[in-house]
């Protein structure tokens, strides 16, 4: 003590002074500098605050919410609608978090059963998000979320066969708790506590916060220049932070076609989020949380969701500009990307989209994408029948001078529409979305840096879900990857866990996906046209998915799901416009398109999961294929058994029901093919004779002869296999069935079966009697 005192004296007293000064000033210049970083920041952390708390005082009622028993947005509720964003949650906020939580449910999925007559079918372009828990489980639809369906809504039946009698009903998802999905988030490292840990890193970062820069009115140029400015500052930080010579964060395989070698100078992802408006914390909506609307207002809800099959009267009421939670993986946000990405066309097609989505999705995209990188927005209109999709559009895109607006004379539908964009776009990438999507915090450069990195690459975002009922914007699982099921039925499952595990894959990295959900994608606009872009015989809506999904894998390209960018789509029970022809017709007219020109061998598959009328050609004109078969002969592109086999390896595929011996239970023999002639044998596996086939045709097969009735009560004939032929039919289940193990004659308007003769040992056709053996047939093996 005394050693200190003797220094603090004289010129030891100056020193101490002038030390403690430098210290204290050096803090002062840090914690300026500090703010000065903040600053341009701090409207939208302290926005990022407030989300996040209100998100975690949100999560920490949902549970106690769970038993509340509110499950019909619509129908029940009747207290005052929600604001977002204010402190303490109100009763009206309670019940947004009932919403919210029932709204997070496991996503929709598709019934694994095949079309029929009346059924809505939504196949292909069926986009909502799975659970991993789904993972080679039957699929189901998201209509099938019977929680908060308004009453007139149908639900939507799929794959129905009446044929084979396998009609599973409609599952109904059950609810899973968000606290669930929050840790799932986190499933690479400890669940509920990183999240946790978030949070109070958010609370931390708004100590900083000491002064807000309100945004300017809506004026886009002091935008443009905010941005640039904003985009400056975000270079400096990283070049002054000694990252310059950093890589990427995505690894750089770069392939073949890849120009990554070019230029390696990088910055950290834009997470830019601009508002037109100083953004309004109490506005319905805002950042993405869940509205109740005033029971009152119950008719109002029902009578203006027929205009875009949602809630469009309350999206009306929710700010065009509006903030959604940045729900990336954690690490995105200091990802790299390289300064030169590639320039990008946005193109939204429309017809008859509601007016608050259509500029909400056009808003998201200006208001968080680079704007160096956005060439242009192209609005292509499908020739939308409601007027102020026409001169009120235009006013109003007036404004930017980035979109610009096409009108089709005639209804083209989807597929057309989006051709018709990709025609006059001028960007180096073409970027394709929905009318009613909201893009995420920094979701542009991840895309654009896969296509940077190969050309061939095709990277989708994650598409998460905005809940058609209550506008709430909702996590989806992690790993998920779109996939098909027979017949070309598009849903989601999870990466397995090994192929996870083997790969050390993080929830950020890029996921390989077999098929694109369609609705949203970025891909080059040279390699697109190469490609030769869509089949533009596909009409109106469907299909298209599988049909650039099989042509980009198989014919050298690559798709990808990147869990770095983050968009929201509002999913529909129903398509909201009509259809100029039958619309189960325009979509199975498609899928067969696809399946007549991608699938090889395997389209047995496609047809004989439902879809066997489309066989006969007088019923079905599916239309001139020769330009789509030439296209992939020019382009050489793979087989599909090389498409399931590298890409989609999980899908287990045979292409015949069953095979081997067919072994008649009464007579206790096989049945042998001799000189054109059936006949029955002692059985014998190595008889080639004696094998046969169950196809996916219903035909009981060996080589191209097929076995055919001749009529009631005669003899039977071996005919050459014609697919188109109904009556080389047969109906056959091997258990669960009345008439399990018997062979019905298909096409034969009683149930006729075929049947061994006791004493001839020839074949016959005899109305079916379930217990009796001769009528029972086993093969040796079966597949389906
Ligand atoms: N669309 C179009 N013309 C059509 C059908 C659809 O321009 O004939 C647009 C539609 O407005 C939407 C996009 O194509 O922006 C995708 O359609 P939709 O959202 O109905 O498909 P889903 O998401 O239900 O698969
Ligand atoms: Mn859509």
């Amino acid at each position: 003590m005394m050693k200190v005192r003797r220094y603090l004296r004289g010129s030891g007293r100056v020193l101490a002074f002038v030390f403690v000064a430098s210290v204290i000033w050096l803090l002062f210049d840090m914690a300026a500098l500090r703010l000065s970083m903040n600053d341009a920041n701090s409207q939208l952390l302290k926005e990022r605050v407030i989300r996040e708390r209100e998100m975690l005082k949100q999560q920490s009622r949902v549970t106690q919410l769970v038993n509340l028993g509110f499950k019909h947005p619509v129908q029940r509720v009747d207290l005052a609608a929600t604001h977002a964003g204010g402190g303490a949650l109100n009763p009206a906020g309670k019940l947004a978090s009932v919403y919210r939580r029932g709204g997070r449910q496991r996503p929709p999925m598709l019934e694994d059963r095949k079309p029929q007559g009346n059924d809505i079918l939504a196949s292909d372009r069926f986009r909502s998000v799975a659970s991993k828990h789904n993972d080679g489980g039957a699929l189901h639809n998201s209509v099938t979320q019977k929680q908060g369906a308004p009453a007139h809504k149908k639900a939507v039946n799929l794959d129905l066969n009446i044929a084979n009698g396998t009609q599973v009903p409609p599952s109904v998802q059950k609810i899973k708790p968000t606290h669930k999905i929050r840790a799932d988030r986190a499933r690479d490292s400890v669940g509920n506590e990183k999240v946790k840990d978030d949070l109070a890193k958010a609370g931390t970062k708004q100590a900083h916060l000491v002064k807000t820069t309100p945004r300017q009115p809506a004026n886009k140029d002091v935008n443009r220049k905010e941005v640039k400015e904003e985009e400056k500052r975000v270079r400096t930080k990283d070049l002054d932070g000694g990252e310059e010579t950093a890589k990427p964060a995505v690894r750089l395989q770069a392939g073949e076609n890849s120009t990554a070698l070019r230029k390696q100078s990088v910055h950290k992802v834009l997470s830019l989020d601009m508002t037109h408006s100083p953004r309004d914390v109490n506005a319905l909506g805002q950042f993405g949380q869940a509205v109740i609307v005033n029971g009152d207002k119950d008719a109002e809800v029902r009578r203006r969701w027929n205009e875009g099959h949602f809630n469009v009267y309350l999206s009306d009421q929710i700010p065009v500009d509006r903030a959604i939670p940045d729900t990336r993986p954690d690490t995105c946000a200091q990802n790299l990307v390289h300064d030169n990405l590639p320039s990008t066309s946005v193109i939204f097609c429309f017809v008859d989209e509601v007016w608050s989505t259509l500029l909400r999705s056009v808003h998201s995209v200006l208001n968080r994408s680079p704007p160096h990188l956005l060439k242009e927005i192209i609005l292509v209109d499908d020739f939308s029948t409601r007027d102020y999709l026409k001169g009120q559009l235009d006013e109003y895109m007036a404004q930017f001078p980035k979109v610009r607006i096409i009108r089709l004379k005639e209804r083209q539908g989807l597929i057309r529409a989006r051709l018709a964009g990709a025609a006059v776009a001028k960007g180096d990438v073409l970027t394709f979305l929905d009318s009613h999507i909201e893009c995420n915090v920094g979701w542009l450069e991840p895309l654009l840096e896969r296509v940077y990195l190969d050309r061939k690459k095709v990277p989708c975002p994650v598409i998460e879900v905005i809940s058609d009922k209550d506008m709430s914007y909702m996590l989806v699982d992690n790993f998920q990857r779109g996939i098909f099921k027979w017949p070309l039925v598009f849903g989601w499952s999870a990466v397995p866990d090994e192929y996870i595990k083997k790969n050390n894959m993080t929830i950020s990295d890029p996921i390989r996906c077999p098929v694109m959900a369609g609705g949203l994608f970025s891909i080059d606009k040279k390699y697109f046209f190469e490609l030769g872009a869509y089949d533009p015989g596909l009409d109106v809506w469907g299909g298209e998915n599988m049909e650039i999904s099989f042509k980009i894998w198989m014919c050298g390209g690559e798709i990808e799901i990147i869990p770095c960018s983050r968009v929201g789509h509002i999913f529909r029970g129903q398509n909201p416009y009509k259809f100029p022809k039958d619309r189960q017709k325009t979509v199975e007219r498609n899928l067969a398109r696809v399946a007549e020109v991608w699938l090889d061998e395997y389209k047995d598959l496609f047809y004989g999961h439902g879809y066997l009328h489309l066989l006969d050609k007088k019923a079905t004109d599916i239309g001139n294929l020769t330009e789509q078969i030439e296209l992939r002969k020019k382009l050489k592109c793979k087989s599909f058994k090389w498409y399931l086999d590298n890409v989609y390896p999980d899908m287990k595929v045979s292409l015949v029901k069953a095979e081997g011996l067919v072994f008649n239970r009464g007579l206790r023999k096989c049945l042998a093919l001799q000189k054109d002639s059936l006949s029955f044998e002692t059985c014998d596996l190595s008889e080639q004779s004696q094998h046969f086939n169950f196809t996916w045709m219903k035909q009981i097969r060996q080589r191209d002869l097929c076995v055919a009735p001749q009529g009631k009560g005669s003899g039977f004939t071996l005919q050459l296999c014609d697919n188109t032929e109904p009556k080389l039919r047969w109906f056959y289940k091997s258990s669960s069935s009345a008439l399990a193990e018997h062979f019905i004659a298909d096409f034969a308007s009683q149930h006729m079966c075929l049947e061994a003769e006791r004493q001839s040992g020839s074949l016959r056709l005899n109305p079916c009697e379930p217990s009796n053996t001769f009528q029972k047939w086993q093969f040796t093996r079966y597949h389906a």
